[in-house]
């Protein structure tokens, strides 16, 4: 292509033009966006930037997950919005899948809608300590398990153990099969954030749990790796094998007497290099281990 053509081929054509390849050139995502989860007739995820929840529309209401709202409440009031362009029913309930702020902050728009509020009940615990001016108390809470059913729709709650959080409800959908859970079942990339306050090993204990459930697809609360996708029992699979192998590699170091330094600084996982988010998870992955297998906790 000539110089001139380029010009006057106009911006669709500049990457080709300047040599850029097509990956660098992804059109970006938009803000946020909902989407009904394919093969099912009632289940849908709204995601917010990167991170994402599930809601499931009945005859008889909504229940609604996650408002996702930390540092940007005006998207939960657009999560509802999002909810009223497929449906009028009622939002009936709101489902906080564990404590954390970037998944539960700004549930106020579903309050004020009549939802009802529900977590595990040491969520509450930690929010009420906290007292966080964005975030809604739940209006009742579940311990090992709870089943709402609502509209010839069932949701299982379930709490699996300790893992990501103490706090983390697995939720299924026996008709359709699927599973959200956040956090603790990174599809596709490397647990790293998720890493610091765990509980590493009862998380082992709780992933053979979700694998022994009925279901075949995952709803994640952040987009799966590559391109959004849901996640499957393999993706768990590879999730215990990921902590299983940091687990042994630091456990032989740390009674070496390696942690912190030496492990932090030198110790690598090369099997995981290309997972996304290698770089940055790493060194969150080493502390957990360094402070559960290097100091007892
Ligand atoms: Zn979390």
């Amino acid at each position: 292509m000539s110089r001139m053509s380029c010009v006057i081929a106009g911006a669709a054509l500049a990457a080709a033009c300047l040599g850029v390849t097509a990956d660098a050139q992804q059109p970006p995502r938009p803000p946020y966006a909902t989407t009904k989860v394919e093969g099912t007739e009632n289940v849908y995820i709204f995601r917010a930037g990167n991170h994402q929840s599930m809601f499931v529309v009945t005859s008889a209401g909504v229940i609604a997950t996650d408002p996702i709202g930390y540092g940007r409440p005006e998207m939960v009031s657009t999560y509802v919005d999002e909810i009223r362009k497929v449906t009028n029913q009622p939002i009936k309930y709101l489902i906080y899948s564990h404590h954390h702020f970037d998944h539960i902050a700004g549930g106020k728009p579903f309050k004020d809608a009549g939802a009802t509020i529900v977590s595990h009940k040491r969520a509450k615990e930690r929010l009420a300590a906290l007292n966080d001016p964005h975030t809604v108390l739940p209006d009742q809470t579940m311990d090992k398990s709870r089943t709402i059913k609502l509209g010839g729709t069932t949701l299982e709650l379930t709490f699996v153990g300790l893992n990501h959080s103490d706090s983390s409800i697995v939720m299924r959908l026996p008709k359709d099969k699927i599973l959200f859970a956040v956090d603790f079942i990174p599809v596709g990339s490397m647990p790293g954030l998720a890493m610091i306050d765990s509980y590493p090993l009862e998380w082992e204990d709780s992933l053979k749990k979700v694998m022994a459930m009925e279901w075949d697809t995952l709803i994640p609360g952040h987009p799966g790796q590559p391109g959004g996708r849901l996640g499957t029992k393999d993706d768990v699979q590879k999730v215990l094998t990921f902590l299983q192998d940091a687990s042994a590699a630091v456990k032989a170091e740390a009674q070496a007497g390696g942690c912190w330094d030496r492990v932090e600084k030198e110790l690598k996982l090369p099997k995981y290099e290309s997972w996304p988010g290698y770089e940055r998870g790493l060194p969150m992955v080493l502390r957990r281990y360094c402070m559960l297998w290097g100091r007892g906790t």
